[in-house]
């Protein structure tokens, strides 16, 4: 293991967050001192953790500003879209209604269940979204048929920091009757979430981006009126048979002190994000020629800022950024190079997608690391633009439309 990622420049935290010391020194008792199984009621053991667990539940229920039992562990936010959408469709599969409407640019965790949905026989729409990724209230309300049971929108894009109407697709689903899911996890920490104002009846969190431990996320699902799921590992019947097994209680303790963070002073936090956030765009878009910024600039949250280069490659920019830490358009799921599903739905074009990066702004960012990742972008795309025959050829002014890109 190298002994130096302190020196890095941490500029991924849409993907995930380093784990707060607080959190992670709250935890700590929780492996080798109080060990016990929460569901243990005989001793004091079990006492203990279970307490611990609860307080958990509370510190992210008062985050969320909804009931604790109304709140169940997962593995994650993967496993919270895959419960909460499949978990509805399976309940509700007798009442004759079997479609669900979400969008093209979900998170690969939903768009891979609503595939597989889709080869069990269910019906799907994947709404389009405009060039500034938001979708389209007529569209949707187009699309709604007898037979839509659930609508799934994520609250914030992951790649762009895109916010959807949240209040309108609520109050859409509330006057149709149909259960609204939203997967959160960009959200949290990062605006205000009113789950009562917009309706929605399942909601999907993850603690590791939100500097709590990996490992662990939560399902929000309605108590008033009551959403039911159906369950895929009804266990020994923990979390009320929604999802079994023994909880992790030093995750659980983790995701609780994560929330709390957030509870104390989140304010603050968001305030500098958004003023280190407008500094590297206002740095970049001023210091490098014909950047632009992907994606509706009024309508998102601050800690995510999705810049093209044109000609140069992303990959190559990301390569040159050296001890910069970033995600591309093209690499943002694994290691595919396959130009980004978010910006192809927002017509962005390959050839653009592949020069476009994502900078993510987060808690431990410093103005020094802002200043230095401005400088050194500038200086990596004049260095990448200054051996590009395309660049070359721009600037002579040759007509770039009528070349045919392969
Ligand atoms: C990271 C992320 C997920 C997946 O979360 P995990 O906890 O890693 O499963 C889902 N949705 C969005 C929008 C994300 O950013």
């Amino acid at each position: 293991m190298k002994d130096h990622p302190r020196e890095l420049v941490y500029l991924d935290y849409p993907a995930t967050t380093p784990c707060d010391s607080r959190v992670f020194e709250k935890m700590s008792p929780y492996f080798c001192t109080f060990f016990g199984n929460p569901h243990s009621k005989n001793h004091a053991h079990g006492w203990i953790a279970d307490e611990a667990v609860d307080d958990a539940f509370a510190s992210i229920a008062e985050c969320l500003r909804v009931e604790p039992r109304e709140i169940t562990f997962t593995s994650g936010a993967s496993e919270s879209n895959i419960l909460a959408i499949r978990g509805v469709m399976m309940r509700y599969k007798n009442s004759g209604k079997n479609h669900l409407i979400t969008t093209q640019t979900e998170h690969k965790s939903v768009l891979s269940c609503c595939r597989q949905l889709e080869e069990e026989g269910y019906s799907l729409t994947y709404l389009s979204v405009n060039d500034q990724g938001i979708i389209d209230l007529n569209e949707l309300l187009d699309k709604i048929t007898d037979k839509t049971l659930l609508i799934s929108i994520a609250v914030v894009n992951n790649e762009t920091g895109v916010i959807q109407p949240m209040n309108e697709i609520g109050n859409i689903c509330k006057n149709k009757g149909i259960y609204f899911h939203t997967d959160a996890t960009q959200a949290l920490g990062k605006m205000a979430i009113d789950i009562k104002l917009w309706n929605v009846a399942l909601a999907s969190f993850s603690s590791h981006k939100v500097y709590g431990p990996k490992g662990i996320g939560a399902l929000y699902l309605r108590k008033d009126p009551a959403v039911k799921i159906k369950s895929f590992l009804v266990g020994g019947g923990q979390q009320g048979g929604i999802r079994g097994g023994t909880i992790p209680v030093p995750l659980c303790v983790g995701f609780g002190e994560a929330c709390k963070i957030i509870n104390e002073n989140n304010g603050a936090e968001v305030e500098q994000i958004t003023r280190l956030s407008g500094k590297l765009v206002q740095g970049i878009l001023e210091n490098v020629p014909l950047s632009k910024m992907n994606g509706n600039v009024e309508n998102k949250v601050p800690h995510i800022v999705n810049i093209i280069f044109p000609f140069v490659e992303g990959e190559s920019i990301a390569m040159g950024l050296e001890d910069i830490c970033v995600a591309t358009g093209s690499a943002c799921s694994s290691s595919q190079l396959e130009p980004s599903h978010v910006l192809k739905a927002m017509g962005v074009d390959n050839v653009v997608i592949q020069s476009s990066i994502r900078f993510g702004i987060g808690r431990f960012t410093t103005e020094t690391e802002i200043d230095y990742t401005i400088k050194k972008v500038t200086d990596t795309v004049q260095r990448l633009r200054d051996i590009s025959p395309l660049w070359d050829m721009y600037n002579k002014g040759v007509n770039m439309e009528k070349i045919k890109w392969t």
